[in-house]
This record gives C-alpha cells, structure tokens and sequence, in this order.
C-alpha cells in the first residue's frame, strides 16, 4: 500500500503511453488493422476478465508457464477470475459461446488489446502489455499456418522491421506425440542427475519443454535428443511438408529450431517465432504463434483446429523507435484560438466554427497574449486566430499564420473556408 502521505504512482510492471509515444504506437496498431484486413481478417474484441478455469484448462500437468504468471483474483462475488494473458483463449470461447462456428469457415479474425501477466517486470516484460492477435479458427489447412506467418511478417515490414528471422518447427499431434514423449523421457532419463530441477521435474510432467529449456547445464543433452520431425504421423507429416513447400513458394525464408516447443498439450503442429535478425538467444521474439487444434475440445467445446499468432507491440514499438521509424508527431492541434479578457463565450464559438474543417484548441488560460503565442507554438499549432473585444464586435479574427507569420482579419464564418 502506498503511504498517506506520499503521491499515488502506478502499480507495479505497468505503464503509462505518453501522448509522444503513442503516434508511434498508433502507426504500428493502424498497420496491424490494415494488414489483417488485406488478408480477410475482421476485429473481434473480447472482455478482458475471463473465467480463471478458461485460461487454466487444457494447460496440462505442468503448470509452469500459465499458472505462476496468470493474473488472477477474486471478484465480490466470489468468482475466480483472471486478466487474460493472451487473446486465443478467449476467441475460442467467444468463436463456440456467440455462434462464430455457423456460416463459412475458418473464421479469420484479431484483436488489438491489453494482456497481463503477472511475471517479474523486467525491462521489455511488463505485467499489462498489448497484443497484436491474429486467429484463423476452423479449419486444418496447413496453408492457414502460412497465411497467419504471412499476415505476421506483412506486419512488421509495414512498420520498418524488415530484417527478421523466422523460426519453425512441428509439435507433432496427439496421434505421434505421445509415443514420441516416451522417446524423449527414455534419452533424458539416464542423464536425470545432470539436469537442473526444473527439468527434472519436466521430465516427467512436460519433457517437451526439456527442448527449450536455457539453463547451461542442460545444453549439452539436447543434439542428441530425438526430433519429433522423424517421429511424425502420416497426417501430421503430410502438414509439415505442405507447410515448407508453401513457405519456399512465397519466398519466405525460414530457419528450422527442433527446439521450439510448447508447453501447452492443445498445441498441435506448426510453431514459429519471428525475431529481428539481429537478435541472439535469449532475446525475445516480436512475434509467435502456431497451431491449436486441441483448444476448443480444452475448454469444453466441439474439437476445432485453429492457428493464430500474437504480435507484441510493446517490443515492436520499442524496436521501431531505436531503429528511428520516422513518425511525425501530429500536433495537438491545428489552430489555437486566443481570445482576450473574458471572452470565453466567443472564443468557444469561434472554435466550434473552425473545428467544422481542423482540430482546434483554445487558450483560456489567464495569462499574457505573448506567453499564449509561446504555448500555441509549442503544441504545433498551424494556425493562431486572435479574438479582441472590437474583433469579436464584428465577428471577425486576425487569423495568423504561424510559419510564415502573415496575418490578416477574417470573418468567423469565412473560417472553415480559409482553414480547409
Ligand atoms: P506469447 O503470447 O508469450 O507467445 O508472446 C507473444 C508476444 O507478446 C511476444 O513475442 C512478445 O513480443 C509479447 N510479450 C509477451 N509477454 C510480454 C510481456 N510480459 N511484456 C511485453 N511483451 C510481451
């Protein structure tokens, strides 16, 4: 709790998107509307709250990665509830729960919002960051996994990130995967002793996630682990292979990982991260997705395939504004109105004769005609109109222009007509 005496400040890993930051966030959340848009994509939003058990189904015995950084808490009416900590969960619901399996399908859709985690806040890791969610549900085409790693990466050139590395790899489904866990187990379990206790643990509740595992002393076990993509099923094979001839057919180019994984069992086949190409190892991805076929059968709907991917816009923002995105801040706006003494009433009616055709602000503030020049100047403003108590007589201004500096009188009503 915040002492009494002291000024409230924010809560803890969460962030304020000051007006000067937020034109560059709004021209990577415009390129993300336009882009999934261009490929079919419609917006969907969804709450926020969602039930604590839709996100905590189908993860699995291994709690690890949902449970530790789910946001949850307990509403006054006694619901276990939590901040959703990504989008897929609650498009799923919505997708079965508001009748989105009707009519064609797949339903392509995505949502730009908030997603919390309640992870140790650490620079890029914030515990409310926002999600750029693209989902393609109903349908097994493997040639939706490529279209969503297309719609990703249209994305990213569209904001400037055009050096990038994509990361692909194949989970497998529920036919191959668990003989191929049992493979696994059997390679890791003489070294056991080696490993750290997170992966012991993993061993037996997760062994897939031994594959991504980073702690150093666990590298040494994984070039000779089985690879799930020489353990596939027919099906599942199949996939894979028309997923690579689409990627090598739209000239997009890929590195294989066998170490990609998820944690979660509803995961099926197809998993890709996107990062800048400059980036090394630990750093994390702007975007990543894949395949979840066995996510709706999780939350207690019929079995239906999807794949989606999530974009994050924190990092996304972040990497643009080192890599010097050019965005022109927009001004506050564009005519400053500045009237004198107390003529409040018409400077509001000059403004909302101006503002038919520009943004327009006005200065009431009770302070010198040169400091209010001073303030017009600094929001950007294009255009000044001073109002004096002869001036508003008849209904005119001295319209100014701030670059050039000409100024000259003009009737309010001939305003919109001067500003357009
Ligand atoms: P994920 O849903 O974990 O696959 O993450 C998808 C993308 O969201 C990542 O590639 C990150 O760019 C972003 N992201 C995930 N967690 C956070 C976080 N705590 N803070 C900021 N961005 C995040």
């Amino acid at each position: 709790m915040p002492r009494s005496d002291e000024p409230i400040k924010a809560v803890r890993g969460v962030r304020d998107i000051l007006p000067d930051e937020r034109a560059i966030w709004r021209v990577a959340e415009q390129a993300a509307a336009r882009v999934a848009h261009r490929f079919g994509y419609r917006e969907i939003d969804t709450p926020v709250i969602e039930h604590q058990e839709l996100i905590e189904r189908g993860v699995g015995e291994d709690a690890d990665a949902a449970s530790k950084e789910l946001y949850r808490f307990e509403d006054r009416g006694g619901r276990h509830l939590a901040l959703r900590p990504e989008a897929t969960a609650g498009i799923v619901r919505a997708y079965w729960e508001r009748g989105l399996q009707q009519g064609p399908q797949p339903k392509r859709l995505y949502l730009i919002g908030a997603m919390f985690r309640y992870d140790r806040p650490q620079k890029g890791r914030y515990r409310q960051f926002f999600q750029f969610d693209v989902e393609a549900i109903g349908s097994a085409s493997p040639a939706l996994d490529v279209e969503v790693i297309e719609v990703a990466r249209t994305w990213l050139f569209e904001v400037g990130l055009s050096e990038l590395r994509l990361e692909l790899n194949t989970i497998g489904d529920g036919k191959c995967r668990p003989a191929y866990l049992k493979k696994l187990r059997a390679y890791y379990r003489p070294f056991k002793d080696k490993l750290d206790p997170d992966c012991q643990r993993r061993l037996e509740t997760n062994p897939l996630r031994l594959l991504d595992c980073k702690v150093p002393q666990c590298q040494p076990f994984k070039a000779g682990a089985p690879r799930i993509t020489d353990n596939l099923c027919d099906e599942c094979e199949a996939a894979w292979a028309l997923v690579l001839k689409l990627l090598d057919a739209a000239h997009i180019e890929y590195q294989l990982n066998p170490y990609l994984v998820r944690g979660l069992d509803y995961y099926t086949r197809t998993v890709f991260e996107i990062y800048p190409a400059a980036a090394t190892g630990q750093q994390d991805a702007l975007a990543s997705g894949g395949r979840y076929d066995g996510l709706a059968e999780s939350e207690g709907w019929n079995p239906t395939p999807g794949v989606g991917f999530a974009g994050g816009l924190d990092r996304v923002t972040e990497l643009m504004t080192s890599e010097g995105e050019v965005v022109i801040s927009e001004p506050a706006a564009d005519v400053v109105v500045i009237a004198e003494g107390d003529l409040v009433a018409e400077a509001a009616e000059v403004a909302r004769i101006a503002r038919t055709v520009s943004s327009v602000a006005v200065d009431y503030e009770p302070r010198s005609l040169a400091r209010k020049m001073g303030a017009a100047d600094k929001l950007g403003a294009r255009w000044v109109a001073l109002l004096g108590a002869e001036e508003a007589k008849r209904r005119v201004v001295r319209l100014k222009n701030m670059a050039s500096g000409d100024q000259g009188e003009v009737s309010w009503d001939e305003l919109p007509e001067r500003l357009a």
